[in-house]
């Protein structure tokens, strides 16, 4: 990691961050001031592998049905796979839901505030636990994703991308850099992952709207490295086992009955079909009947 030199001083991003922030930031219902920290819980769990465009919708009635973790606690996880819908990933949606029976159980139905008690749920890692400190309870905390990493590395070590794995290095300088306090240090964490998301993208960097042009550390070295033959592989979906998976989970969130084998989506590979079923009844996401047919849990 280079030496962050005087101008790139975060001192100097702050009001340059905050400032852009206030003027650009979109307006996201779980960023509404006063919002539960549980509503704070469920975007962020949404967020992780889904698009804000696809979790907006979701997450709105999501929360109309259940507005805090007791009720999502007393759903069935069909009841909850369903709702999910086709946000992918819906391990997500079991997790949440055991997150939620944790907070009813363990914490009176409040969601925690430190982080110890926080990392303790299921589905909870380094990462929303901070969010939610941060964004929900006010408190200064280090949220460091993706976005957020991505504007540090290139505006302070004029790096073209963080490394691929958090290192402590990065989280010792994320760290050193967060606003002492609190209020204004939720705001540096919101608007840089803000503007990770809209300007300083991970292949196409708008460094032309964003407001730390003249400080960027890796934009006043010239820009070295290529983002665009950068490490970020798109996923291959055509014909994967997630893609079948997906397909499974969409015939038995749709399914009034269990179905039989024989009444599940058939796209000519068998061998296919049966792995990603195995799969999803190994992760907890379809039930066997005793009739030998499949469902999505009910209990
Ligand atoms: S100037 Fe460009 S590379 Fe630097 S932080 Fe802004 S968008 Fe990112």
């Amino acid at each position: 990691m280079q030496v962050t030199t005087s101008s790139e001083h975060p001192e100097r991003l702050l009001p340059l961050v905050l400032d852009w922030y206030a003027r650009h930031r979109r307006d996201l219902p779980w960023r509404v001031p006063g919002t539960s920290a549980w509503a704070v819980l469920v975007s962020e769990v949404m967020l992780q592998q889904t698009p804000v465009v696809r979790v907006e919708p979701a997450w709105r009635e999501w929360m109309q049905r259940w507005p805090d973790p007791a009720a999502l606690a007393a759903a069935t996880p069909a009841e909850v796979l369903r709702a999910w819908d086709r946000l992918g990933y819906p391990r997500r949606a079991l997790r949440l839901r055991d997150a939620a029976i944790a907070i009813r159980d363990r914490h009176g139905g409040t969601v925690p505030r430190t982080t110890a008690e926080l990392r303790a749920l299921p589905g909870v890692g380094s990462y929303t636990a901070a969010a939610i400190r941060s964004f929900a309870y006010g408190e200064r905390d280090v949220v460091l994703d993706t976005n957020v990493r991505r504007v540090l590395a290139r505006a302070l070590d004029g790096a073209a991308l963080p490394a691929p794995s958090l290192t402590r290095a990065e989280e010792r300088r994320a760290e050193a850099v967060v606003p002492a306090d609190p209020a204004t240090s939720a705001r540096w964490n919101i608007g840089l992952m803000e503007l990770g998301a809209l300007v300083c993208t991970a292949r196409a960097p708008r460094c032309g709207s964003c407001p730390l042009a003249h400080t960027c550390a890796w934009r006043r070295a010239g820009a070295p490295g290529d983002v665009h033959a950068a490490r970020r592989r798109t996923q291959p979906w055509q014909g994967t086992d997630r893609q079948a998976r997906g397909r499974l989970m969409a015939a038995l969130r749709d399914a009034v009955e269990p179905l039989a084998v024989t009444e599940l989506p058939d796209w000519g590979d068998e061998t296919q079909r049966d792995r990603a079923l195995a799969g999803l009844v190994a992760d907890g996401l379809v039930e066997v009947t005793p009739q030998a047919r499949y469902r999505l849990p009910e209990g």
